[in-house]
């Protein structure tokens, strides 16, 4: 077997026999799929990344196949990529050096349903573990408008909040993610547990210090939730309004979205039942805050368009509201045109409406605002998500530092190194746990700007370094 990538010279053959008895991919077609995400979002990224494979796929069924696949990793000193659903933005799971990719799916068993938590293998799909818990009355605190294709291992390495974080916080948040396993790579790979705020090691590492084989989550009540779309004429009065529904404490929200009107010209789905040309707010609520929702939306000046309760969603087909949430919103706009791209803003804290209504000419007519709300250390806080119409590098830096100059930070999401985007600088500690789970630093190492430079220091210094 020759290499898919080019950049590896292993006898995948022998690999490949050596794996037995672990499910392997090999035809390349398929490696070559497997070894993409969603990083087609950024033209930047796509420009970059296109071409990067993996050489041969795993899919192990359980914790022992896993420890297996390192093992032979570690024989070859492959490069390893861990894979779930592939849904990351920045491409996260593609193999930059080749190798071998290791796709979860296929180790996805529920544990435990406990009274408020849930335990489950890595490769599980985020909508079978909120499936597993609706007879329990539960559900997770949070999932990424993905649910459908991401697995949980992926969401605690690669994702951060999603729908319920305005009422639960981030990922990160304190009680949130109660316990990681996770497996080294060596020639004998170890499980270690991670509980506690010692979950933070691994969470958000990008796969590259560790390999996820089981998860226990925060469970909260299931509630009848309500999708609920209104409208406003404009887009800081639908923003001034997602803040107050944001801090409600009387009604239960668990999703708050506000979106440019031009955005919404690109969902179809929700033709005549939105009032066109007007900005957007969306929510999910418990079904007796209805009331209370009409209520804040009128005196906020903006109408209620549609509310539409689960049963109600299925007998009219139309699409779960955090359909048009998180970077569901951008997937609709580039389904209809391409060269639609986006970014990550922070905003100032606390959110302000008149901040935003004074920065939405200054961006000018390629930038259209998208705003999520969550709570992140207790506090409301709103992040942009703004459809970027691309045309040059220099425009979109142009658009950056018209931000950053007006006081948003950018989480830069055309950046395929994990200290450029959502964590802005290196993370030590993860690269400290990395140096004492993968030695030899083949987990996804290429995605760190930092580790080449600390690779030959022990953990201790590479941690060190961290308070410096
Ligand atoms: C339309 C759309 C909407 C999105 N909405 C959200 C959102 O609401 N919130 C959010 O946070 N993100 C969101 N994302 C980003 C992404 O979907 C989420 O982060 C998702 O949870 C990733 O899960 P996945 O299984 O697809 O992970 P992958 O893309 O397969 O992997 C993500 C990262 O995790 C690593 N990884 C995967 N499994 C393991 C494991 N077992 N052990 C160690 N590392 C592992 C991979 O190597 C990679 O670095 C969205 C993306 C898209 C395209």
């Amino acid at each position: 077997m020759t290499s898919i990538s080019g950049k590896t010279d292993i006898d995948w053959t022998a690999f490949a026999a050596d794996l037995a008895p672990v499910e392997v991919i090999s035809e390349t077609v398929l490696v070559k799929k497997r070894s993409r995400d969603f990083f087609w979002y950024s033209p930047v990224l796509n420009a970059e990344l296109k071409k990067c494979f993996g050489d041969l796929v795993a899919r192990p069924k359980t914790p022992e196949e896993m420890r297996h696949c390192l093992a032979v990793a570690w024989k070859y000193k492959s490069p390893v990529v861990l894979r779930g659903g592939g849904t990351g933005n920045y491409g996260q799971s593609v193999p930059m050096d080749g190798g071998l990719i290791i796709e979860t799916t296929a180790m996805n068993r529920i544990l435990e349903t406990g009274d408020n938590f849930v335990r489950v293998e890595a490769g599980a799909l985020m909508a079978d573990i909120n499936a597993a818990l609706t007879p329990r009355g539960r559900e997770m605190a949070m999932f990424p408008s993905t649910q459908d294709i991401a697995t949980v291992g992926g969401f605690v390495a690669g994702g951060s909040a999603g729908i319920g974080s305005v009422a639960n916080g981030a990922l990160r948040d304190p009680g949130n993610l109660i316990a990681l396993r996770a497996q080294s790579v060596e020639k004998v790979p170890q499980e270690h547990v991670f509980e506690g705020e010692d979950v933070l090691q691994i969470h958000h590492a990008w796969g590259l210090n560790g390999v996820i084989t089981e998860v226990t989550l925060r469970t909260v009540p299931a509630r009848d939730w309500v999708g609920c779309l209104a409208t406003f004429e404009t887009y800081e009065a639908a923003y001034a309004a997602g803040y107050q529904l944001a801090q409600a404490t009387d009604i239960g929200r668990k999703l708050v979205t506000t979106v440019d009107a031009r955005i919404c010209s690109y969902f179809p789905r929700l033709e005549g039942h939105i009032r066109p040309e007007h900005h957007l707010l969306v929510s999910l609520l418990p079904s007796e805050d209805v009331g209370r929702f009409r209520t804040l939306i009128e005196e906020a000046g903006g109408h209620v368009d549609l509310t539409l309760t689960e049963e109600e969603r299925q007998t009219a087909k139309l699409p779960h509201v955090f359909d048009f949430s998180y970077n569901h919103t951008t997937l609709q706009v580039l389904k209809a045109d391409r060269s639609a791209t986006y970014q990550q803003v922070g905003c100032p804290v606390p959110p302000d409406p008149a901040a935003i209504a004074d920065l939405r000419p200054k961006l000018g007519e390629d930038v259209w605002m998208h705003h999520e709300f969550a709570r992140v250390g207790g506090e409301i806080v709103t992040f942009d998500l703004p459809i970027i119409w691309y045309t040059t590098p220099e425009r979109l830096a142009e658009i950056n530092a018209t931000y950053e100059e007006n006081g948003f930070p950018v989480y830069d999401a055309h950046t395929w190194r994990v200290e450029g985007g959502g964590l802005k600088n290196a993370d030590y500690r993860h690269l400290a746990v990395k140096k004492r789970m993968d030695p030899d630093g083949l987990l996804n190492a290429a995605k760190s700007a930092v580790w080449e430079s600390v690779k030959d220091l022990s953990p201790e210094e590479i941690a060190a370094k961290g308070a410096e």
